[in-house]
C-alpha cells in the first residue's frame, strides 16, 4: 500500500469512527488532495451507517 492509499484508508476509518481530530491531522500531514480525504471520510460514515464491520486494526483485533 503506498502512502496515498494509506492516507485515504486512514481517512475512511476516521470517518467511520467520527474521529475529527485524526482526520484534521491527516489533512495537515498527508500530501493528498483534501477532496480525496473528504470523499474517503464520507465513505467511512456511510459504511458505519450501513452496519458494515470496521476493518481498522483497533476494531479487527
Ligand atoms: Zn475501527
Amino acid at each position: 500500500m503506498n502512502k496515498r492509499d494509506l492516507a485515504i484508508s486512514i481517512a475512511r476509518v476516521a470517518g467511520y469512527h467520527d474521529d475529527k481530530a485524526r482526520f484534521t491531522r491527516l489533512v495537515v500531514e498527508a500530501r493528498v488532495a483534501r477532496k480525496h480525504l473528504d470523499d474517503a471520510w464520507r465513505i467511512g460514515v456511510q459504511q458505519k451507517r450501513n452496519g458494515m464491520p470496521c476493518t481498522c486494526a483497533r476494531c479487527a483485533a
